[in-house]
């Protein structure tokens, strides 16, 4: 489940520090770090945040928490299940385009209750059907693997939207041009690590 991002990749410091504070928040080596008034007033004018994380809504994933960062260092993005859609990868390009952000960790997690509405059919009502027909292609993908239904349904999620994003323009040409990294993570409830998803051999 666990890989390493590759050293010859520009994003790989980056990388690094997310990994780093997940390690003290594991850890509970916490440093809380740029949460001072001082750095509130430091980056009014303007912000860098070195990550865009595209995590899920759930209240047990919270980035800023889970990574050990603060203000002015992660452009995060949630929704229920870290689906895609346009509203969202226009906030993606911003990032890219306007703030310098270079790397994109796309974070899905165990257990997640969109995808698992998604495994069980669940009857919903309202715009909740607009997560499960995103999530639908993942959990048709993660039926006839070994193990676990969820669980693979969760990693063919990630990887899934980790697929969409590389192939959607303009982020395909910024991935491209080296400007942009897409990683696929996953968080684990229990012990609070998170893990890097390898890239699949093949889709
Ligand atoms: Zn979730």
């Amino acid at each position: 489940m666990t890989a390493s991002p590759p050293a010859s990749n520009p994003s790989h410091r980056i990388l690094e520090k997310l990994l780093a504070g997940n390690q003290r928040y594991v850890t509970g080596n916490l440093v809380h770090h740029h949460q001072s008034g001082s750095r509130m007033r430091a980056i009014a004018a303007g912000q860098h945040p070195f990550a865009i994380i595209l995590g899920c809504a759930d209240s047990r994933v919270p980035p800023e928490i889970i990574f050990d960062q603060g203000l002015g260092d992660l452009f995060v993005i949630r929704v229920a299940g870290n689906i895609l859609d346009d509203a969202i990868l226009g906030s993606i390009e911003y990032a890219v385009e306007e703030l310098g952000t270079a790397l994109v960790l796309v974070l899905g997690h165990e257990r997640c209750g969109a995808v698992a509405a998604t495994v069980k059919h669940a009857e919903v009502v309202g715009h909740i059907s607009t997560l499960i027909n995103a999530i639908q292609p993942a959990v048709d993908k993660a039926k006839n693997k070994p193990g676990d239904l969820l669980d693979n349904a969760v990693r063919a999620n990630i990887e899934l939207v980790v697929a969409q994003l590389k192939s959607s323009m303009p982020v395909a040409d910024l991935v491209l041009k080296n400007k942009l990294t897409v990683v696929g993570a996953q968080y684990n409830l229990k012990c609070g690590s998170v893990d890097l998803i390898a890239e699949p051999l093949c889709s």
